[in-house]
């Protein structure tokens, strides 16, 4: 078998000064690189441009959906910045710029997470003298007040409790005066009505529109499609998706590509359906994207879709890992650590492919998922399936960045564990990822009788403890290398290092001082390595495989045994099982509250202070790299060359807002 070891380990030194492209607020931006996109064959790369092309329209919509206000607000304060003549280490310009890079960082006036409105640095009249000297552009009063009123659209997503969700979220997808309870009656109504014609298969009613009020005081949906609101840039993304299908790689892309228009012109929701049932069944395809209204995390209701754009082609030796990984399934089960009674005895793996992106649009710009897994409508999933993907030139980029940003240094024990994780770090994250998800959740058995949700509200924790430890026991197993899967017999100990490091101590730097742990995957984490570190203490208390040990004041975590360290995750790994298959209740809580949940105050201040120290930004996204079409005289495509530093941060910006414009 050909070895499917072709990720070089190397990759992860890239130099973040080399890709770190700005640095403003609490956010870093980033570049990627995308490996590959020279080897695809000229119509592979047409269709790339033409998607890229179509993924690129779709930005000023997601503006819009974000708040009324934001192109309004994006127009008079680009041109402010483009004509400033003045003074640029003047206070009132530093917190301008500031701002800027915010706005359009979030896609609009509210933080990309958090989802609070930006507070500007600089004064209403400052700004309006500017915007009238340099602009010619008298902000009108809407405008002023949605920047400088910090009572007014303080937050676009509100989720708090008790309230009107939909009056107090400061989003664009619902009209003045629509309240939540008229909202929730509209699609109840039309869910009921739908649902003796088209019983579970109905569409997820609401994604592709905005419910407004007619003059009669009528609840009516606008709806996004081409010759509807958002018609004209809709327009411009249909045209380059038409060009795309002339060079689609086959005739069931060639039909994705199509369904998507058709629904992108009729704006029935049930063309959706089609088109994702359409996009599920394309496997074969090397390029594939995502071109649309998708996820509605925007909505407080969860209905109605962000725009969202991504293009993307199969990363085939990175894919042909997980499914050396999947094919070995059996192997894993049957000399897995457990009691022969949770063994499985027939185990199906899940595939998963990893892919390259190519472009980052809208609500993927520039803070971007690094996994996707769609559709989203649940009919569809149950009966035609997903496709679930991990974006490894995206990981690569943030590993690089984390390479540069000096906390191994200041976290890891020594050299060794350093240089270790920068040549292992990101390839055995994969590997990880890999086992977790392909093999680890769906391992073992529950006995018969037991009751799925006996373990209640510890059961996702314990559910990802037993999928993690599952990943650390076999990440350090000969077969691996035997596999091609691990280079050698050294990388697993970059991912048990960073795995015990993470949970003693530095997860600890996203949760405020005073607070215990609450989500399941930090939860999870915490559990595996104090619970190891427990075991090791006990085994031998003079010369434990793991420890925390001080040196000048600081706390480090140290491992002095691999081997036994696997050893006692075998132990756990059995001992989670059991507690899964049998439904043990108790003894899952007594895991949970005794490893998962307390924080130690001294350590959390600690490593708190040397994390700040650090001044590493919380939030990270990216720049994209530009496509060029080379045409010959007829005008047709005859290469497309990708070009990384053509452009900084800035510039891609306000490209995309001269270049993209809505239009209307
Ligand atoms: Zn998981």
């Amino acid at each position: 078998m050909a070895s499917a070891c072709s990720t070089n380990p190397e990759k992860a030194t890239v130099k973040a000064s080399d890709w770190s492209v700005d640095r403003f607020a609490d956010i870093e931006v980033l570049r990627y690189e995308v490996p590959g996109f020279e080897q695809l064959s000229l119509q592979q790369k047409t269709l790339v441009y033409y998607l890229t092309e179509a993924a690129l329209w779709g930005r000023d919509i997601l503006w819009d959906q974000n708040c009324k206000y934001n192109l309004s607000i994006r127009k008079v304060c680009e041109a402010v910045y483009q004509n400033y003549k003045g003074d640029k280490n003047d206070g009132q310009w530093k917190a301008f710029e500031q701002y800027m890079k915010q706005i359009w960082f979030a896609n609009g006036i509210h933080h990309h997470y958090s989802n609070a409105k930006f507070k500007p640095g600089f004064t209403q009249e400052w700004f309006v003298a500017q915007a009238e000297t340099l602009a010619n552009e008298k902000p009108n009063d809407d405008v002023l007040r949605a920047m400088f009123d910090s009572t007014y659209l303080t937050i676009k997503v509100n989720q708090a409790d008790g309230v009107d969700l939909i009056t107090t979220s400061a989003g664009n997808f619902y009209g003045e005066g629509v309240t939540q309870a008229e909202v929730e009656k509209f699609y109840a109504d039309k869910k009921a009505a739908l649902a003796k014609k088209l019983g579970d298969r109905i569409p997820m009613l609401g994604l592709n529109s905005r419910l407004e009020k007619d003059e009669n005081g009528q609840l009516t949906e606008n709806v996004w499609c081409e010759g509807g609101m958002y018609g004209k840039t809709i327009g411009h993304i249909v045209e380059n998706l038409e060009k795309a299908a002339q060079y689609a790689e086959n005739d069931q892309q060639r039909i994705v590509i199509e369904s998507l228009i058709k629904y992108y012109r009729s704006g029935d929701l049930k063309d959706f359906d089609t088109y994702s049932i359409e996009w599920v069944k394309d496997l074969a395809s090397k390029v594939d994207f995502i071109n649309g209204f998708i996820e509605s995390y925007s909505d407080p209701l969860g209905m109605r879709g962000s725009w969202e754009g991504m293009v993307n082609f199969k990363d085939s030796a990175n894919t042909a890992r997980t499914e050396i990984v999947s094919a070995n399934a059996q192997w894993f089960e049957d000399h897995s650590p457990i009691d022969d009674r949770f063994r499985k005895p027939v185990v199906k793996g899940v595939t998963a492919k990893v892919i390259t992106a190519a472009i980052l649009a809208g609500d993927s710009y520039p803070a971007t998922p690094i996994g996707i897994n769609l559709p989203n409508s649940n009919w569809i999933r149950a009966e035609h399936g997903s496709k679930s993907v991990s974006i490894d030139n995206i990981t690569a980029a943030y590993d690089a960045a984390a390479a540069g940003n000096g906390f191994r240094e200041e976290f890891m024990w020594s050299d060794e564990e350093v240089q270790r994780a920068k040549k292992y770090a990101h390839y055995v994250d994969n590997i990880h990822t890999d086992l977790h998800e392909c093999l680890g959740h769906g391992s073992g058995r529950l006995l018969p009788g037991t009751d799925p949700d006996a373990l209640k509200a510890y059961g996702s924790t314990l559910e990802e403890a037993r999928a993690d430890i599952f990943a650390l026991y076999y990440m350090a197993d000969e077969k691996l290398v035997g596999l091609g899967i691990m280079p050698d017999m050294e990388a697993y100990k970059a991912g048990y290092y960073q795995q015990m490091m993470n949970g003693l101590m530095t997860q600890l730097v996203r949760i405020l001082p005073g607070d215990n742990l609450e989500e399941a995957h930090m939860r999870n984490r915490a559990l595996i390595a104090y619970w190891t570190l427990e075991r090791a203490q006990k085994d031998n208390p003079s010369a434990p495989a793991l420890e925390i040990v001080k040196r000048d004041g600081k706390s480090y975590v140290r491992i002095n045994d691999y081997a036994k360290l696997r050893q006692y995750f075998g132990e756990l790994l059995g001992e989670l099982q059991r507690i899964k298959s049998e439904g043990d209740y108790e003894a899952g809580r007594n895991l949970v509250e005794t490893y998962g949940v307390k924080v130690d105050p001294t350590l959390h201040t600690e490593v708190l202070e040397r994390y700040k120290k650090l001044d590493i930004a919380p939030y990270k996204g990216f720049v994209n790299p530009r496509y060029e079409a080379v045409k010959d005289a007829q005008g047709n495509i005859t290469d497309v060359k990708i070009i990384y530093n053509s452009e900084s941060y800035v510039e891609q910006m306000l490209r995309y807002g001269r270049e993209y414009a809505i239009g209307e």
